[in-house]
């Protein structure tokens, strides 16, 4: 999805004049994208109309480069549809020594009983004395995996094999750890396949038994064009006040995230990313934007690259040639062709902006697909635009035209390809704002 819209906003930026033709054929294809990223059709129609009207108000003036206003008006939309007005600090820095109770609700295999243990470790980290209660009764065997994942994180918890009322538990349990003394009890309450009005009838009893201090929406973050509604029909049953989402290591594309904080007017405040205990962040709004305008996550994948290249793996030749600053196109279809036959520098393509689809779970080869799609461009290109390093190669309209014909391929393609080889040349050697890689990891520049 990144690539799509940094690809559309290229083709601004070749435009001579940001005309109302040229806006509509960006905002068309940025809004396919985001559309494409699960971001929900209402938002999108929203952003499309507010992005213009700053474009247009913008263009007014003169000397602005276009792509950037509606590059920034673009993120600046995504932004405020992510903030949701809450201050979620408020909600995460939670006072020690009173009865925090947090009760977690969301649909059957949203991830809650997983999510509310590693929310429970996570405060046990920072001083916290959590506790667990299972007010799940309607999924079999919801007791035993909640006591199993309390027990492997040494908290307590509470439940029942005959209480069939899950509000009578929920309360029993609260009571009892409050009792004790604990500053953080978490209540994990059962979910249903659908959104159906027995779930909220009861998660509505669990609420006037237990009296949250919070009540935290769990979601699956790849349900795709589902999330608002779903959220929606969540936070009118209860009073939502956080979100956090799961599985955003899996096949979430990012959109579920700005539907459930439009529908519940409550932030985001973790992310789940993976079924490990320890595999729980706080959700960052900014690198998400970033990742999801295709402009990736600069020092992740600086951490991550020294991370995942072993020392002898790195090509001693190639780290030359960066160190001094000579990253030509040749080098980067050397570095493709090299992807292709590695494994574990796949998995790091995710982090670079435009190459976001490569090496993410499950869409290997989607990346792969890219890559040689690529590689194929790059065959048309001649031995001296492979090999040079001047910069103003690759501004030339006729150029670009011509390896499109020669590959059979659009122009927007060649140009995507430009804009991604030109960003991974700068993320390695560095450009007049940024030191590159080598500079990072210490090496040359
Ligand atoms: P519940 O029905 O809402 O309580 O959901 P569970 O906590 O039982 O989780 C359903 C499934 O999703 C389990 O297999 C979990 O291991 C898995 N799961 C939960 N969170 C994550 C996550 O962040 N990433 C991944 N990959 N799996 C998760
Ligand atoms: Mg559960």
């Amino acid at each position: 999805m990144g690539q799509k819209i940094s690809q559309a906003l290229a083709f601004i930026n070749n435009a001579e004049t940001l005309d109302e033709k040229v806006l509509d054929a960006c905002l068309k294809e940025i809004c396919t994208a985001l559309l494409q990223a699960d971001v929900n059709a209402k938002l999108v129609f929203g952003l499309r109309t507010n992005v213009k009207i700053r474009a247009n108000n913008a263009d007014k003036g003169a000397g602005l480069n276009k792509r950037k206003i509606v590059e920034k008006a673009v993120a600046d939309e995504v932004t405020s549809i992510l903030d949701s007005g809450v201050d979620e600090k408020k909600l995460t820095d939670l006072k020690k020594g009173q009865p925090n109770v947090i009760m977690f609700v969301g649909l059957q295999g949203a991830g809650k009983t997983t999510t509310c243990t590693k929310y429970g470790a996570y405060y046990k980290k920072k001083g916290f004395k959590p506790a667990l209660v299972c007010a799940d009764t309607f999924r079999a065997g919801a007791f035993d995996q909640l006591k199993q994942n309390a027990t492997k994180m040494g908290i307590p918890f509470f439940g029942s094999y005959s209480e069939t009322d899950p509000a009578v538990i929920a309360q029993q349990g609260v009571e009892k750890f409050r009792a004790a003394k604990h500053d953080l009890i978490i209540v994990d309450t059962s979910g249903r396949h659908k959104q159906e009005e027995a779930l909220f009838e009861e998660m509505r009893q669990v609420a006037t038994n237990v009296q949250p201090s919070l009540v935290i929406f769990v979601m699956d973050g790849s349900i795709g064009q589902a999330a608002f509604d779903q959220a929606k029909a969540f936070k009118d049953a209860v009073e939502v006040g956080a979100v956090i989402m799961t599985k955003m290591d899996g096949h979430a594309k990012g959109g579920g995230a700005l539907s459930a904080v439009a529908a519940t007017k409550s932030p985001i405040i973790f992310i789940g990313t993976g079924e490990h205990m320890d595999e729980f962040e706080r959700f960052e709004a900014k690198a998400f934007v970033g990742r999801l305008l295709g402009r990736g996550d600069w020092r992740g994948f600086v951490d991550k690259i020294q991370e995942v290249v072993p020392e002898e793996a790195k090509n001693e030749e190639l780290m030359e040639i960066m160190q001094k600053g000579s990253f030509s196109m040749r080098i980067l279809y050397e570095q493709f062709a090299n992807i292709q036959k590695m494994g574990p520098v796949g998995q790091i393509m995710g982090m670079i902006p435009g190459l976001s689809n490569a090496g993410i779970k499950g869409k290997e080869n989607e990346g792969g697909v890219r890559i040689k799609r690529f590689m194929c461009m790059m065959d048309s290109m001649t031995t001296k635009e492979l090999d040079s390093i001047n910069p103003k190669v690759w501004t030339e309209t006729s150029r670009i035209m011509r390896i499109a014909r020669g590959c059979g391929r659009h122009p927007l393609e060649v140009q995507e390809l430009i804009e991604e080889y030109k960003r991974i040349r700068d993320l390695i050697v560095g450009n007049g704002k940024r030191p590159g890689m080598m500079k990072a990891m210490g090496k040359g520049g």
